[in-house]
């Protein structure tokens, strides 16, 4: 099974796929993740990354697409949840190759269908437990103890420098110009199905579960 979760900043699909990762072993190949532990750790493709990424706009494609082939090779589990990736036609193209490569295909395009007035709000109100990554929200999903991760129990949290405004709008734009244009050539191939992604979290699971066992 492979899936790529769709949808602007916020829309929800690193709370999903996270959602997926727990409850039926799948694995979250998440591009922003990869880079900002690529940023984290220094490297190479960190350093060319930084600036862009605080800026909002987007990656190269040749970086992105390589790093996602890396994850594929280090296995998928049960499935993998392309998150944050594609962006661009030019990556969706490089994930037919790479999935083609290793005999594999894409099951479904799900996109997460939000109004971008939520966004800001849902990013900027973002964090992360620090240390094992399960993310937050300061009105729609606080830790059950206020300041204690439900997952590890850690008291440290983080915001990432780019969850403001400003890039908030960057990105979003981003989005409409490069991302959005690729829905229409996964519509062609019968791939996309839509998910409202301002329901509750819990039931945007659900949704997604039942395309996911074909109801
Ligand atoms: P994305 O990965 O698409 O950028 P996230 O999954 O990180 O988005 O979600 C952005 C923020 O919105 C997080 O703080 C998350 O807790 C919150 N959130 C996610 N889904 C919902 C939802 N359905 N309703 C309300 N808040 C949500
Ligand atoms: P995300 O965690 O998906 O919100 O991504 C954070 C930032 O990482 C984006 O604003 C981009 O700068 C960069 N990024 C993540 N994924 C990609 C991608 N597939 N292509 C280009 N840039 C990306």
């Amino acid at each position: 099974m492979n899936i790529i979760l769709l949808g602007p900043p916020g829309a929800g699909k690193g709370t999903q796929a996270q959602r997926l990762v727990e409850e039926r072993g799948m694995v979250q190949l998440s591009t922003g993740d990869m880079l900002r532990a690529a940023v984290k750790a220094g490297t190479p493709v960190g350093l060319q990354a930084k600036a862009v990424m605080e800026a909002g706009e987007l990656v190269s494609d040749a970086i992105v697409s390589a790093l996602i082939g890396e994850r594929m090779d280090a296995g998928t589990g049960s499935g993998a949840i392309f998150d944050g990736y594609p962006r661009t036609a030019a990556q969706a193209d490089a994930l037919d190759l790479l999935l083609s490569e290793r005999g594999q295909a894409l099951d479904h395009v799900i996109e997460l269908g939000v109004d971008e007035d939520a966004l800001v709000e849902r990013i900027v109100g973002r964090f992360t437990c620090a240390v094992c990554g399960t993310g937050y929200h300061e009105t729609f999903k606080r830790p059950v103890v206020d300041n204690v991760c439900d997952v590890c129990g850690a008291s440290e949290f983080k915001r990432r420098p780019d969850d403001n405004e400003q890039t908030v709008r960057t990105r979003m734009a981003e989005y409409r110009a490069k991302t959005a244009p690729i829905i229409p050539i996964y519509e062609s191939r019968g791939l996309v199905r839509r998910v409202d992604g301002m329901a509750d979290i819990g039931q945007v699971t659900a949704a997604i579960e039942s395309i996911l066992d074909g109801r």
